[in-house]
This record gives structure tokens, C-alpha cells and sequence, in this order.
């Protein structure tokens, strides 16, 4: 009986030990089972959390780069902007070299000498040839009609420069008051055909066209004979300054206001002196110097007068 007792005690622990090790086999499934599956609940909202933010930091930065990589791309047109360039760079090109003519402010000055001509004429003509610059003078018909000028008046032509009328008498009173402007002009152009073979149209009057040319019958007359009147922007002011040259130059800076001025100056020697000083200045300001031309005039006159 004990045997058999002893049996089924040892029948009972080895039931007993299946059980428990049964029991631990389930704890530990059980516990591997939960285990894994927090990992798998956490798995994903980890995943979940930085995959939207990865796909949030993905999404902007492709979405957003790869479109405005690729529609800029497309939008700058480089097709289209690339036939779009050789036009464009052709009109440019074509602008700047328009600019040039119309817009850069090209200044310009007109050099004009009064009286001539006179013993000092051959030596202006020696310094605006030493600088290779072209003026416009006005010469008086009393002062052409000495031969022994004229070879200078020929020189003055030759060289470019232009010559215009300036009355035979320079006397107010015969010109304005006695009216006698237009035949002296038209006496002083035919002069200047016959010395140097040219035809100029354009003349100063004498102390300028205002107040004498006032008279509307005597300026109908000028435009009926075809001459043109020109006066001047910049009064040097050389006449009266044979002792105090440098002010001419003072002068002459202080009325240079615009892109286009017409400088009075005269045959003087106080003129001669600062001529090369006045042409610096002007090239230095950045001035072209112009000669005048017939057939490119423009009104200049104190009356405002379009005609001539
Ligand atoms: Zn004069």
C-alpha cells in the first residue's frame, strides 16, 4: 500500500510540475504575447508620428522644392527665354546704339567768334586745330572785305568750321533803326560765297536779335530771303574783359546750365588767351563740340521766333 501510495504521491508532484510548468509556459506566452503586442501598438504610432512628420518634412521639401525646382524651371521658360534672349539682346543692342543718338545726354556746345575776321583769326584757328575742335563764326562784311583776311576766312572753311554773317556796318542805328538788317546780311552771306565758294544761310545780329529785331515786318523779311538768326545761350562776356581773361572762363562756367549751349565769344586777344582753358572745360564736362549746319538748324533766336 505505502508503494503504491508512494506511487501516486509521485504520479501527483510529476502532475504537479506539468501543471506549473504548463502554467509558466502560458504566464510567459502570455506575457511575450501582450509584450508584443504594446511593441506593435507602439511600433506604429511611433512610426506613424515621425512618418508624418517625416512625410510632412518629405512632402513640403519634395512637393515644395521639386515644384518650384520644376515650375520655375518651366516658368523662367528656359525655352522660351531662350529665344526670348537673342531678340531681346538684338533690340538692346539696337536701344544703346539709339540711346547714343537720342537719350545719353549727349551735351554739345557751339562755339561761335564774333567780328572777324581779323588779324588774331589764324590764331584761333591754331589752337581749335590743336584740339581738333569745330566753331562757328560770325564774320562782319567791313572785315571780309580786306583781302589780306581772306586767305584766313578760305582757311577757316577748309579746316570745317563755319562761317556765318554778321552785318557789313555792326552800327545799331543802321541796322535796327534804319532797317538796313536785312540788306547787310544778305551783303555779308554773298561776301562769304565769294571768298570761300560756301552759301550760309545763318547770321548774328549785331548786340542780338532782341530788342533789334523786334520788328515783325523786318523778321518776315529775313525768313522771305531764307536766312536764319541765331543768338546765343552763354554770354562770355570777352568784349570788356581785356584785362581780367580768367573771367571770361568764370563767365562762360556759370552759364553752362544745359545739354546744348551756343557760347558768345569774339575775336579778342583776351579771348585767345583762356581758349584752350574753355575748351577743357567743356571736355572735361563731358561737352562734343559742334560746328553749325545749314541743313540741321534749330531756332535760337531772344524773339521766339520759329521762322527764323
Ligand atoms: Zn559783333
Amino acid at each position: 500500500m505505502s508503494t503504491l501510495g508512494q506511487q501516486a504521491g509521485c504520479k501527483r508532484r510529476r502532475l504537479k510540475k506539468q501543471y506549473f510548468l504548463i502554467l509558466l509556459l502560458v504566464l510567459f506566452g502570455t506575457v511575450f504575447f501582450v509584450g508584443k503586442s504594446y511593441s506593435f501598438r507602439e511600433l506604429p504610432s511611433t512610426p506613424d508620428e515621425p512618418s508624418t512628420t517625416l512625410e510632412l518634412t518629405d512632402t513640403p521639401e519634395p512637393i515644395a522644392t521639386p515644384k518650384p525646382i520644376d515650375t520655375p524651371e518651366p516658368i523662367a521658360i528656359p525655352e522660351e527665354s531662350g529665344p526670348k534672349p537673342e531678340p531681346p539682346t538684338e533690340v538692346e543692342s539696337d536701344k544703346t546704339a539709339l540711346v547714343t543718338e537720342e537719350n545719353i545726354p549727349k551735351k554739345v556746345v557751339y562755339l561761335t567768334f564774333d567780328d572777324g575776321p581779323s588779324k588774331l583769326t589764324e590764331q584761333f584757328l591754331d589752337v581749335l586745330q590743336a584740339h581738333r575742335v569745330k566753331a562757328t563764326f560770325f564774320m562782319q562784311g567791313s572785315n571780309l572785305k580786306k583781302e589780306y583776311l581772306q586767305k584766313s576766312v578760305r582757311r577757316a572753311v577748309q579746316e570745317g568750321h563755319y562761317i556765318g554773317g554778321h552785318s557789313v556796318t555792326h552800327n545799331y542805328k543802321t541796322l535796327y533803326t534804319d532797317q538796313q538788317f536785312v540788306p547787310e546780311m544778305i551783303e555779308t552771306l554773298d561776301l562769304i560765297h565769294e571768298i570761300t565758294g560756301t552759301t550760309p544761310r545763318l547770321v548774328r545780329p549785331p548786340y542780338g536779335s532782341a530788342p533789334g529785331l523786334k520788328n515783325e515786318q523786318m523778321r518776315k523779311q529775313l525768313a522771305d530771303a531764307h536766312i536764319k538768326v541765331w543768338d546765343w545761350t552763354i554770354d562770355s562776356y570777352d568784349w570788356k574783359l581785356a584785362g581780367n581773361p580768367s573771367q571770361i572762363v568764370k563767365n562762360i562756367k556759370q552759364g553752362t546750365t544745359s545739354d546744348r549751349e551756343i557760347v558768345l565769344m569774339h575775336e579778342k586777344k583776351q579771348t585767345l588767351e583762356v581758349l584752350p582753358e574753355i575748351l577743357k572745360f567743356f571736355k572735361d564736362q563731358g561737352y562734343e563740340f559742334a560746328v553749325y549746319n545749314d541743313a540741321h538748324h534749330f531756332v535760337l533766336n531772344f524773339q521766339n521766333d520759329s521762322e527764323l
